[in-house]
């Protein structure tokens, strides 16, 4: 089987496209911008679910589930939020459909079955949690509420790609509430971090942390976090948000607690979130030409097995060492597929293997029988190596580990040499001309400033980085003062 792949450098978004459904991650479905994840998506996404999770409830928060459907009434009570996502909400007006008397064989809505109060299907679930927060919070010793969530919620994206932006996501959302606005802070910032070490564990992808400007914050927050990455194509990509909502939902949803004084007082609020954007991140990142690049930690396989055979009888023979190299992997832990299927060439599984981006492929014939080896390839680095059949679980271990970290370092060497700093207009105009990435600039402050940058060149400000020294200057458009450098980029 040919891959046929659009190379990155001749189409960066048609290779990216084509290889997300090569792959068998996912496609465009019947629905206008929404997708169907396949199995062996959805088997990444879960890896991702699974240690998410398990950082979540590390830091002591626990998972509930809150309904799909917001009623408007609710949902317009913090205007901020309701402004902000008004222009992509999708609204359920009607419960019930009827045969349509002028279309025989059609059915209409239900004019009798008009909804009293219409219903906002969620584009983020603030309203809908904090109306319930309510009933759950009186007095201090009812805090902190360390809550998840695992759902879908909806987004009518104008512009959509799979994965990157869907009308549809599947995403996790924290939703806190806290005594005290530091420990509401403490909280935004603990889960930003969280996302980064996620992020640079398990994805291998560099990331830098920071705050966005007032401008790009999520509607209703009084600060927003984020992790900013770097793809291959220089554009940057928001991979995560962790957002300090102050007392602005507390105050539109009435929700008081009486202090360790006796004192009421709002209650102060956090969220979280990730989505099924990281897959796109996670592609973006380290796929090449041949196809996807997975890093072990998130592999559905980290190594498959491939037979080279000629009749049942060498199948057999082959088979047997393969089996016990399967157990012996699977009892260190390694996920691993015997793919003895008669119905597929080696050749053919070898492309497809990667293609899927499988980090380590072991091939087996009647030659390594003889000799007692295997030959082991690695995807990342496409190199080939012969290992002792008694070693290969040591060295199938070891390599594991080495990919992870090396696909981890080749990221960052890339991102941190896409990372231009410059003084001038003229010269961050040229820098987005010739060479992508993320451009170090000082900035003065303002939302007129940023626009006008963003209207004469695509660029938006990605973050104010965090740990980044304080180093006064002077703003590359206007001129004006600057306490530090940001980040620029153009942005998917
Ligand atoms: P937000 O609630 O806007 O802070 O977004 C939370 C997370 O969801 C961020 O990591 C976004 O990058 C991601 N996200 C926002 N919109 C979409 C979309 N249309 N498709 C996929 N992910 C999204």
């Amino acid at each position: 089987m040919g891959k046929n792949l659009t190379t990155r450098s001749e189409d960066y978004s048609k290779w990216y496209n084509e290889l997300v459904v090569k792959a068998d991650l996912a496609e465009n479905s019947a629905v206008r911008g929404c997708m169907v994840i396949k199995p062996y998506g959805y088997a990444i996404w879960e890896k991702m679910q699974a240690e998410l999770d398990r950082m979540f409830k590390e830091t002591g928060h626990e998972n509930a589930y809150f309904p799909l459907f917001v009623p408007k009434s609710l949902f317009e009570a913090e205007e901020k939020n309701a402004e902000g996502f008004a222009k992509e909400c999708a609204v359920v007006t009607h419960y019930r459909l009827q045969n349509d008397p002028d279309n025989p064989g059609k059915l209409r809505v239900d004019p009798a079955a008009k909804l009293e109060e219409e219903l906002v299907v969620r584009p983020t679930s603030e309203a809908i949690i904090w109306n319930t927060y309510k009933g759950w919070i009186q007095s201090y010793r009812d805090l902190p509420l360390l809550i998840n969530q695992w759902a879908n919620v909806v987004r009518w994206e104008m512009r959509t790609r799979l994965f990157l932006r869907t009308a549809e996501f599947l995403w996790q959302e924290g939703h806190t509430a806290h005594a005290t606005k530091a420990e509401a802070l403490e909280e935004a910032q603990l889960m930003n971090r969280v996302y980064a070490e996620f992020a640079e564990n398990f994805l291998a992808m560099p990331v830098i942390q920071g705050t966005k400007t007032e401008s790009e914050r999520f509607a209703g927050a009084d600060e927003t976090y984020c992790i900013e990455a770097l793809m291959q194509d220089g554009k940057a990509l928001q991979a995560g948000t962790s957002h300090f909502l102050g007392q602005n939902f507390a105050k539109a949803f009435d929700v008081k607690f009486t202090n360790n004084q006796g004192k009421q007082d709002f209650v102060w609020a956090t969220s979280w979130g990730v989505s099924t954007r990281l897959m796109g991140a996670l592609i973006m990142t380290h796929s090449d030409d041949n196809g996807l690049v997975l890093p072990p930690n998130l592999a559905p396989h980290q190594v498959v097995i491939v037979p080279i055979y000629k009749g049942q009888e060498q199948l057999e023979a082959i088979s047997q060492v393969a089996n016990e190299i399967v157990k012996d992997l699977r009892m260190r832990g390694i996920s691993v597929k015997y793919d003895n299927r008669d119905t597929h060439k080696p050749g053919w599984k070898f492309n497809e293997y990667e293609l899927k981006g499988v980090p380590l492929r072991i091939g087996i014939g009647p030659k390594d029988l003889e000799k007692r080896t295997v030959e082991l390839a690695r995807r990342d680095t496409l190199t080939k190596e012969f290992v002792a059949k008694d070693e290969v679980v040591d060295r199938v271990a070891l390599l594991l580990q080495e990919i992870q970290e090396a696909l981890y370092t080749k990221a960052k060497n890339f991102r941190d040499s896409h990372i231009t700093t410059v003084n001038t207009f003229d010269e961050f105009k040229e820098v987005l001309e010739n060479k992508t990435g993320f451009i170090s600039a000082h900035w003065d402050g303002t939302s007129e400033t940023e626009d006008k940058i963003k209207e004469l060149t695509k660029a938006t400000i990605r973050c104010i980085p965090m740990d980044a020294e304080q180093e006064e200057g002077t703003c590359v458009y206007s001129g004006k003062p600057s306490p530090q450098r940001v980040l620029f980029a153009k942005a998917y």
